[in-house]
């Protein structure tokens, strides 16, 4: 069997002893041995998967009820904390890092039986678009081994891909579940800020940070969704949830009010991409939504704010590594002050240098009003129009990305080029909206991803949109 059955039906198989968890993980741990040379791993939690899987069977066969999740297996991205093995977020700043608590997230998803078999590739501390700045190794795309898979998220959306696992977790703070989504061909949902909490996560630009799944279907998205949502005592910004259950879909499309965001079609989109995303707005309309055009003009400067905000923010969270409680250690250190300094020289890579200089820079005095307020003024103002937009339209769309997976060392030369990948992504995060990529279609052999955004706290709504998107031929 290459593909994995629906979660829920998995789920419910374990639970009737249809299905044994040994037997799930297992089969995990074949297909990740079997796609070693994609590198979308970090850590394997063999031992560690294999005895909670038979625990879960031993509790099945005494009669218990385990979950929503019942011996599912599923990766993390390595910046998701967790109790088992190493946390690093493939970083050399936390290569050594054993974290002494949880990630909420894991909590509760293991609290419904989910088992974690291993820790996904990104880039370092999620700084980046393609999985290239891990300070390890590249994680390479599972349609094509000469280009990469996405990022940050990259070894997730692989493993995906690869059909290592049903699911995967990843962090989403300017697109990196939606963009490895779309490049990887897989599902990538963005809920809106403040859904899930973030607690144990490690910390990117805390303000547009959110977490969660990238899977086959819409379903699977919205099962996970239901298990992780809700308010958390260990992160402030967690907001209540939908009453009614976020995986209970009922797809709908017919009436709907569908937007196209002009913006993301002028100049730059790649021709083939363009061709999918034309038809999948056919699909659409053909299937009876009310689809025009909409411009949101301040949407060009969302990449700008987010790169001035981002880096503000990784300046300060990234603060906290400085050698001396927990992460890299300079042993050579003589003094305080150099042990702060080779600690953040050596554990540091040179995108998270480059962030921390940016933002360091942008919140300096003298600096501040020009770049950081200024950029804090102009998220209002798209915050602004998103609303607006909102209040004409259930829904507004476009392509996740202007391209399809580039070539392993296109742009890493060239933080601009790599940067303007984001431009289709970002906008979703300083708003705080819900967003969804979903596999639309090929372009020269390579994924394609459609996008659906929504307004806040629509993710229930969301999510059956982008499920009835989903079957439509
Ligand atoms: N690619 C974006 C960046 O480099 C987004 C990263 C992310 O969402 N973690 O900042």
């Amino acid at each position: 069997m290459d593909s994995w059955p629906a979660i829920d039906d998995m789920a419910a198989g374990v639970q009737k002893a249809e299905l044994r968890a040994v037997d799930l993980v297992k089969r995990s741990l074949e297909k990740i041995d079997k796609s070693k040379e994609y590198d979308a791993l970090i850590s394997i939690n063999k031992e560690g998967a294999l005895e909670r899987a038979e625990a879960i069977d031993k509790r099945v066969a005494k009669g218990e009820k385990i979950g929503k999740l019942a011996g599912v297996p599923f990766i993390a991205k390595d910046n998701f904390l967790t109790l088992s093995g190493k946390t690093t977020a493939a970083s050399n700043m936390l290569k050594p890092f054993e974290a002494p608590y949880q990630a909420t997230a894991i909590n509760k998803l293991e609290a419904e039986g989910a088992i974690c078999v291993a820790k996904a590739n990104l880039d370092a501390f999620a700084h980046g678009s393609s999985t290239e700045n891990s300070d390890f190794f590249v994680t390479k795309n599972p349609h094509d081994k000469t280009r990469v898979p996405g990022g940050s998220s990259g070894g997730s959306a692989a493993a995906v891909a690869l059909s290592m696992v049903p699911f995967a977790l990843g962090t989403d703070t300017g697109g990196s579940i939606r963009l490895p989504a779309a490049f990887s061909g897989v599902v990538g949902y963005k809920p809106t800020y403040g859904l899930v909490s973030r607690s144990g996560v490690v910390a990117m630009a805390s303000s547009t940070d959110v977490i969660g799944p990238l899977s086959r279907t819409v379903d699977d998205a919205a099962l996970i969704l239901e298990v992780m949502s809700g308010p958390d005592e260990l992160d402030s910004t967690t907001i209540s949830r939908d009453k009614k259950p976020y995986n209970d879909l009922l797809p709908q499309i017919r009436g709907q009010k569908v937007g196209i965001i002009k913006e993301y079609f002028d100049e730059g989109l790649e021709p083939g991409v363009r061709q999918v995303v034309d038809d999948a707005i056919k699909k659409l309309k053909s299937a009876g939504a009310d689809v025009s055009e909409v411009s949101l003009p301040s949407l060009p400067l969302a990449l700008a704010v987010y790169y001035i905000i981002c880096p503000a923010e990784v300046s300060s969270n990234l603060a906290r590594y400085d050698g001396q409680r927990y992460g890299h250690f300079a042993k050579e250190a003589r003094t305080l002050q150099d042990s702060y300094k080779l600690a953040r020289e050596q554990g540091f890579g040179l995108e998270a240098k480059r962030r921390i200089m940016i933002g360091a820079h942008v919140l300096s005095s003298g600096y501040y009003d020009a770049y950081y307020k200024k950029a804090q003024t102009v998220r209002t103002k798209i915050i602004k129009e998103f609303e607006a937009a909102f209040l004409k339209y259930d829904f507004l769309v476009g392509p996740t990305s202007p391209t399809t997976a580039f070539k392993i060392g296109e742009k890493t030369s060239d933080p601009l080029k790599m940067y303007l990948v984001d431009i289709m992504t970002v906008a979703a995060n300083i708003s705080g909206v819900p967003a969804i990529s979903i596999p639309a279609g090929m372009s020269d052999n390579l994924p394609v991803g459609f996008q659906i955004i929504g307004p806040q706290n629509s993710d229930r709504k969301l999510l059956a949109m982008a499920k009835a998107f989903e079957g439509l031929k």
